[in-house]
């Protein structure tokens, strides 16, 4: 594969675009190929009458994305922004297990990240959460061809809080896409360890409100 191991999508909804732009500019295009979306959606919480809308129209412009990844780039990296008065704090939603406990393994490893306030989500319908209610298309976060993984980075609105953000962000991008660019390590005994160390922050901590990673900008619950 001669394109980035990673695609990450900035802007799917218009109001994040911005912050957005700030954690692209950075970046190694070797590891990381930036699509920006030029006109996304409004994140904001659609009334009940517009979900309809609102679903289809997320679904359309996801669906558009696959073209530019399958055959491309073996990760795909969507990045969010939702609110945090305490923040800058994060999610990494990801329907494949594997990568969930490699990922809580590499974070667990890196003092600076291991700090900060992150948690693994699973998405899909076979796991300890209710996240079967997603407005992505399961032929995105499901496919074979290449993982999905969402990433929420919930901001203060202080400016400083925001440089930490972004900080935030592109560390998790960058181990993101070293990781995407390595042989996968399938120790059982590695992951179990993982397993153990993460499920209790996971299991209860964050999982306050409705626990559906919904990629509408809000408030974090914790
Ligand atoms: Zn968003």
């Amino acid at each position: 594969m001669d394109t980035a191991p990673v695609l990450l999508v900035i802007g799917i909804h218009r109001d994040e675009l911005a912050f957005g732009r700030t954690v692209a500019e950075s970046l190694d295009p070797r590891k990381v190929q930036v699509l920006t979306i030029p006109e996304g959606l409004s994140g904001k919480r659609p009334l009940i009458d517009q979900q309809f809308k609102y679903n289809t129209l997320h679904q359309a412009l996801y669906r558009q994305l696959l073209p530019s990844i399958q055959g491309r780039h073996t990760l795909l990296l969507d990045l969010h922004t939702g609110s945090d008065p305490a923040g800058p704090s994060a999610d990494l939603i990801c329907a494949d297990a594997a990568w969930r406990d490699r990922l809580a393994f590499e974070i667990a490893a890196r003092p600076a990240l291991a700090a900060q306030n992150l948690r693994i989500v699973p998405l899909g319908t076979v796991s300890e959460f209710p996240h079967a209610h997603t407005v992505i298309p399961k032929q995105i976060w499901n496919n074979p061809e290449f993982i999905y993984l969402g990433m929420e980075i919930y901001l203060p609105e202080t400016a400083s809080g925001q440089t930490a953000g972004r900080d935030l962000a592109q560390s998790l991008v960058t181990l993101v896409a070293d990781l995407a660019a390595k042989p996968f390590p399938t120790s059982t005994q590695q992951r179990l360890a993982v397993s153990r160390q993460m499920h209790p922050q996971t299991s209860h901590e964050q999982t306050a409100g409705d626990g559906v990673p919904t990629f509408l900008p809000g408030r974090r619950q914790g």
